[in-house]
């Protein structure tokens, strides 16, 4: 017997084809999900298409309304989502995880239900009258990845429908159950025909980015990926909002005191197991206190527990398929291979149930050094020692990607010069990748474009219409 027994069952296909899905930790089943086809898609979108209408028509008020029901239910469902969820994903129950991600989930959609959103007067001066407004755009696609699936779900969707649209979701196939559970939970709620997930493979996520219905595609996952979606929606000149890769830097200044930073630098970089878009991904130290953060940071590291997430004694789970783990083993390797030091990890045990790579410091690496040039998304953090702050800036922002990145000194100031010279969405001081639903979130360079949360979230998800009297 499982908490989320009930809720599985009520999303478990009965008849069609089937994938089974299987628990990062132990490589045990958890249950089938369907395996949706074209024709599945085709009519999730006619029934968005027919649900829409009403939909817009009862107004900002009422759809607010429907939407803040939704988000009680999530919070009466709260405890067999994020036990599902745990399972699915990997991510432990306990910590910054899956009890939290669902707790995410509540808050987004009542950000995105309450944020007030009124017409805009644009000119008002005697002679001219304008004012913009942002209408519903129809029906938008909401294409997402496997780390934070029921999270990243809600930030596609809760805008789209507050701003009076239909959604039709592609899940990633190696999450698929947490999606479907948590709209299973959303449709409580929300008119029939509105939000319905279709748990295809890409074939389904590129007709979906193509189909002639679909005025947007709200889509979080690889650079590649995204790359493809701008091609295959083209035809039909899609909105597109594109959150993709990065390969977030972090720079600390020689003034920044090593033991108060530490905690917060950790978690900046090993948020869900190093498995987030946003989480700290190359770390820049000055030569000055680069001993003492690598030591202050490795005591942090050992005392953060790695395990089954079920066991509320963990806060650091597995990596969620076999690829990523393979992609982390093989960048730790060719670290090593090079001659960087490893200060802790790197060295998975062969025997164990699992995707588990343990949680791992690289110190003393090159610049160029995949581990440090190409996105790990993993537990595996390399720290690269700089003696000028220009040259810092410099590494920083030689890469193609921009998401987030992060300055961390005792000095507000100081930091927020450092910060103004890197080519990043966000930067944060003296933490990172820290979200909230009020402060708008985007890439720079190629992790993507347009903004996602607030009323810039809100207005991306609205055709903009002006009136001019
Ligand atoms: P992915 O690009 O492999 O897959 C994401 C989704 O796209 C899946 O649902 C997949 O089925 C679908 N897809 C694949 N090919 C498609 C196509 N041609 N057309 C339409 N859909 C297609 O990404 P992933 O491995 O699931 O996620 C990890 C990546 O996502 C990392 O690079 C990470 O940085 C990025 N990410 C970015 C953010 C952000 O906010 N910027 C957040 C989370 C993850």
């Amino acid at each position: 017997m499982e908490p989320y027994d009930a809720l599985l069952a009520s999303i478990t296909p009965k008849s069609g084809e089937t994938r089974t899905i299987t628990d990062p930790a132990t490589g045990t089943a958890i249950g089938e999900a369907p395996i949706h086809t074209l024709e599945d898609l085709e009519q999730a979108i006619n029934a968005a298409q027919a649900a829409q209408p009403a939909w817009d028509g009862l107004g900002h008020e009422a759809r607010s309304a429907v939407l803040l029901k939704a988000a009680d239910a999530i919070e009466r469902s709260a405890a067999e989502l994020a036990h599902l969820l745990s399972r699915e994903q990997g991510k432990p129950l306990n910590g910054l995880n899956a009890r939290f991600e669902v707790g995410g989930c509540v808050a987004w959609l009542r950000a995105a239900a309450t944020t007030p959103l009124e017409a805009q007067t644009l000119v008002d001066d005697g002679e001219t009258y304008a004012e913009l407004h942002y209408k519903p755009i129809g029906v938008v696609g909401a294409i997402g990845p496997w780390n934070w699936p029921m999270m990243i779900t809600i930030w596609q969707i809760a805008p789209a429908l507050r701003m009076g649209n239909a959604v039709v979701v592609k899940p990633s196939e190696y999450t698929p159950l947490s999606v479907l559970a948590l709209v299973k939970v959303l449709n409580e709620e929300i008119p029939e025909g509105l939000l319905t997930v279709v748990s295809g493979d890409r074939t389904v996520g590129a007709r979906l980015a193509e189909h002639p219905a679909v005025g947007k595609i709200m889509f979080t996952g690889s650079t590649a990926t995204g790359k493809a979606i701008i091609k295959s929606s083209a035809d039909t000149v899609k909105r597109l909002t594109l959150e993709l890769g990065g390969n977030d830097a972090g720079i600390v200044l020689p003034d920044a005191d090593p033991k108060a930073i530490a905690q917060d630098l950790f978690w900046g970089a090993f948020l869900n197991t190093g498995q987030t878009c946003s989480a700290l991904k190359r770390l820049y130290v000055h030569t000055d206190i680069y001993d003492a953060v690598c030591e202050e940071l490795t005591k942090v590291a050992v005392a953060a527990p790695m395990g089954n997430g079920l066991d509320e004694n963990n806060v650091l789970g597995p990596l969620q398929n076999k690829a990523q783990y393979d992609i982390v083993a093989n960048l730790v390797e060719a670290a090593r291979a090079s001659g960087a030091r490893i200060l802790l990890g790197g060295n998975p045990d062969a025997g164990q149930p699992g995707y588990f790579y343990p949680t791992t410091l690289v110190a003393d690496i090159e610049n160029d050094n995949p581990l440090v040039a190409e996105e790990q998304f993993g537990p595996a953090l390399p720290i690269i020692r700089y003696s000028t702050v220009d040259d810092a800036v410099e590494k920083a922002n030689a890469l193609d990607v921009g998401l987030g990145a992060s300055v961390w000194s005792s000095n507000r100031d100081a930091a927020r010069e450092v910060a103004a010279r890197i080519q990043a969405g966000t930067v944060w001081i003296n933490k990172h990748g820290a979200v909230d639903p009020r402060i708008p979130f985007g890439g720079a360079k190629q992790s993507g474009y347009g903004l996602e949360f607030g009323i810039e979230g809100l207005k991306a998800l609205g055709t903009p219409q002006v009136i001019n009297l």
